[in-house]
C-alpha cells in the first residue's frame, strides 16, 4: 500500500498527525531526498507505507527576516528563494552562494533549507552554512518547542515527530566577508566531495573579528573547525596564515577519518580549496564585494 499524504494546513495540524501516526509517518517538503528514498524502498521490496505529512508550504516555516540584529531563515525556503531574497542577498551573501552551488534549477526550485538538515547528508551545503554561522533551529512537536543548535542536530537527528520550522542566527557583522566552496565529481548531480563556508567579520584594518568556518562529506556531519577559526581571530591574515588554517582544516579532517585511501587526494586538495575560500572571504570582505 502506497503512503497515505497529508496537506497540513496548520503547524499544529502537522505535529498533531505525525504524533498520531507513529513512527511511520514522515515530513514531506520539496520531496528532492524523501521520494528517492521511498523508491529505493519500494525497488528493494518493501513497499513504502504509514503517512507522509506535507510541511512545505506551512506559513510558520516561509521566508527570512531581520530582527534585532538576528536573521531568522524559514525552514521552509527553496534554495532557489535563498539565492534571489533581497535580504540573504544583502545580509548572509554566504547562503545565497551556496544556493546557487546546489544541483540543478529542478532541485532548486524545490528543494528546502529544512529538509537539508532533515536529510542527515554529511554533505549538505545548506547545513554546512548553517554550521558555520552557528545557526539554531526552531523545532516543534506535539510535546511543544525547542531549540539546538543545527550542528548538534546534523550530528544527532531530531527526535520523532519533530518538524524543523527554521533557523535563528546572528547577523554577520562583515556580509560580504564570505566564502563557499565546493567539490563536487558531476555537476548535474551536485554532491559534494566537500564543501566549505567561510564567514569572518573585519575590523577596518583587515583584523579578523570573528570567523565561522563550516565543512563538510568529510566528517560524519557537517561541523567547525575550532582550530582554523582560532588562528585567524585577531590577526591581518597573510598567506602563511591562510596556510596554517587550510591545514588545520585537513589535520582535523584527518584526525576524524583516519588514515583512508582517498585521503592522499582529499588532503591536499581540501587544504588548498580551504585557503583560496578563506582568502577569498578576507579579499570580498576588503572590498566589500558580494559573492
Ligand atoms: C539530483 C539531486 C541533486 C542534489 N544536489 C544537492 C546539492 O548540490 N547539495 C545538497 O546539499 N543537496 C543536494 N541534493 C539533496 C536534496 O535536494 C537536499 O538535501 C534538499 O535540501 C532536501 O530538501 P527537500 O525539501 O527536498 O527535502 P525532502 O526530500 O522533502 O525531505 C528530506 C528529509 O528531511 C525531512 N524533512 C524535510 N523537511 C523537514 C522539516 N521542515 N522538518 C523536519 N524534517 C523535514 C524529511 O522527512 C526527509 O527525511 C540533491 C538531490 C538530488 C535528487
Amino acid at each position: 500500500m502506497s503512503p497515505q499524504y497529508l496537506l497540513a494546513a496548520s503547524l499544529p495540524e502537522a505535529c498533531a498527525a505525525l504524533s498520531q501516526a507513529g513512527p511511520t509517518a514522515r515530513v514531506i517538503a520539496g520531496g528532492t531526498d524523501l521520494m528517492v528514498e521511498l523508491r529505493h524502498e519500494r525497488l528493494a521490496g518493501n513497499e513504502p507505507s504509514g503517512l507522509l505529512v506535507d510541511v512545505a508550504g506551512l506559513p510558520e516555516l516561509q521566508g527570512a527576516h531581520l530582527e534585532v540584529g538576528e536573521l531568522w531563515l524559514g525552514a521552509g525556503l527553496t534554495f532557489s528563494q535563498c539565492q534571489a531574497d533581497a535580504l540573504i542577498r544583502e545580509r548572509l551573501p554566504l547562503l545565497a552562494e551556496a544556493a546557487r552551488r546546489v544541483g540543478s534549477l529542478q532541485i532548486r526550485n524545490v528543494a528546502t533549507l529544512g529538509g537539508n538538515l532533515g536529510n542527515k547528508s554529511p554533505a549538505a551545503d545548506g547545513v554546512t552554512v548553517l554550521v558555520a554561522l552557528g545557526a539554531l533551529a526552531r523545532l516543534a512537536s506535539a510535546k511543544g518547542e525547542r531549540q539546538a543548535l543545527v550542528e548538534d542536530l546534523a550530528a544527532r537527528g531530531l527526535l520523532p515527530g519533530e518538524i524543523i520550522v527554521g533557523f535563528g542566527l546572528p547577523a554577520p557583522a562583515t556580509p560580504g566577508a564570505s566564502a563557499f566552496a565546493k567539490v563536487i565529481r558531476r555537476q548535474a548531480v551536485g554532491i559534494a566531495r566537500f564543501n566549505i563556508a567561510a564567514q569572518l567579520d573585519l575590523d577596518r584594518d583587515g583584523v579578523v573579528t570573528a570567523a565561522g568556518i563550516g565543512v563538510g562529506a568529510v566528517f560524519p556531519s557537517p561541523r567547525r573547525v575550532a582550530e582554523a577559526e582560532a588562528l585567524l581571530l585577531g590577526r591581518r591574515p597573510t598567506p602563511a596564515l591562510w596556510e596554517q588554517a587550510a591545514q588545520a582544516i585537513s589535520d582535523d579532517m584527518l584526525r576524524a577519518c583516519g588514515a583512508r585511501p582517498s585521503m592522499v587526494y582529499k588532503e591536499p586538495a581540501l587544504a588548498r580549496v580551504a585557503a583560496r575560500a578563506l582568502e577569498l572571504a578576507w579579499r570580498r570582505g576588503q572590498a566589500r564585494e558580494r559573492p
